[in-house]
């Protein structure tokens, strides 16, 4: 019996013990909390490792979206684009905005929003695109964009799963687009001690605009233009994602390998079905998740846990069939490969510092689920 848990932040955690230390003892002592020197600093950093001129730290990947969304005038009457299996936050974001989601299907093979279904949503209140590079496989995006031109509408990437992904082979993942959205959720490939975001734009009066709304509308002191939040990365967070920015290429390869290692030893089962992997496409996976689609889902995911496996959903109920979105007015059978996707998805462990030995029990384990069946 071994224990393989989902993630294993504190594995981490111990790799740069010492330099988080040092740091938030100094930043405590300094007494310099808010829009600090270490949150220019990684605003600086961060934007400038996407490959974009502006970055602007906030509170959450929520809020990088929904003060996106803001920024670009979106609100009541608008409707916003985006796919039907992604992370309710990305349908909340919208909503706060005063925007409707409207949903897409998603493509068979890489479970990310099917360009071809796209123009079908279009309407004249159709305002943006938000396609999300989930699991950290990028999008199709080099296709929305062109479609987003033809429409004259504005592409947002809800790029929370996938920092560091490559689009083509020098472009990342949040460089590619109107405004990208990036959440610091701890679990996330690059991860604060607690909540934060940020927004990365070329576009200098949406950055400017983004800048005023997460700091009370305010852009010389006391003087506040626009109604605007509190909504900012905290200096302390900052200070810790600094040091990790210098990881993150090194993390999300040893993921790679860990998707290499899993997709070797899982070999050809056909009770379960094996992410996309795009080997020299250019376009790249940074294995945020590593879902695969699975017969009889949530038993194996029962019988992986009493084998000390920690396996997750992501997401099991789709947007339009929850509760809160029963407005929207979507029914069962609206978006079948979304449907399936969520029936079906299952979420292997996944960290960087995760061994061989560990993804060997955790495939014993499937192999002896369907071999019991
Ligand atoms: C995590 C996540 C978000 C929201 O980020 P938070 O920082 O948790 O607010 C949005 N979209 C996707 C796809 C996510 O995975």
């Amino acid at each position: 019996m071994m224990k393989v848990p989902f993630v294993d932040l504190s594995a981490q955690y111990e790799s740069i013990k010492d330099d988080v230390t040092v740091k938030i003892s100094a930043i405590i002592a300094r007494g310099d909390f808010v829009l600090g020197e270490e949150l220019a600093q990684f605003e600086k950093e961060f934007s400038s490792y996407i490959g974009v001129k502006q970055g602007i730290g906030v509170a959450s990947g929520t809020d990088a979206l929904y003060l996106a969304l803001l920024a670009c005038g979106i609100g009541p009457g608008d409707e916003v684009i985006t796919a039907a299996n992604t992370f309710i936050a990305t349908a909340i974001a919208i909503s706060q905005s005063g925007a409707k989601p409207v949903l897409v299907d998603v493509d068979k093979k890489t479970y990310n929003i099917d360009p071809s279904k796209i123009p079908g949503k279009i309407t004249r209140r159709t305002k943006a695109i938000i396609p999300v590079h989930l699991c950290g496989q990028p999008a199709a995006l080099a296709e929305i964009r062109k479609m987003a031109k033809e429409y004259k509408l504005l592409v947002i990437e809800d790029a929370a799963q996938a920092h560091g992904a490559y689009l083509s082979d020098n472009k990342k993942v949040g460089s590619d687009s109107d405004l990208a959205c990036f959440s610091f959720y701890p679990a996330k490939n690059l991860g604060a001690y607690g909540d934060g975001g940020m927004v990365v734009t070329d576009n200098e009066s949406l950055a400017e605009k983004v800048r005023l709304l997460r700091n009370y509308g305010q852009k010389t002191k006391n003087q506040h233009s626009i109604i605007g939040f509190n909504s900012r990365l905290d200096n302390l967070h900052a200070a810790v994602l600094r040091i990790k920015l210098g990881y993150l290429d090194r993390w999300n390869n040893c993921r790679r390998e860990n998707a290499k290692i899993y997709q070797e030893l899982l070999g050809t089962n056909p009770k379960i079905v094996l992410p996309n992997f795009k080997a020299g496409s250019g376009q790249d996976h940074v294995y945020h998740l590593y879902v695969i689609l699975a017969e009889e889902r949530d038993k194996l995911a029962e019988f992986l846990k009493g084998r000390g496996v920690s396996a997750g959903m992501h997401y099991p109920i789709p947007i339009h069939l929850q509760p809160c979105y029963k407005s929207l007015g979507y029914q069962k059978g609206d978006f079948p490969v979304a449907e399936h996707y969520a029936e079906h998805t299952l979420s292997l462990p996944m960290y960087p510092e995760l061994t061989r030995q560990h993804i060997k029990w955790v495939v014993d384990s499937v192999n002896e689920f369907y071999k019991q069946r």
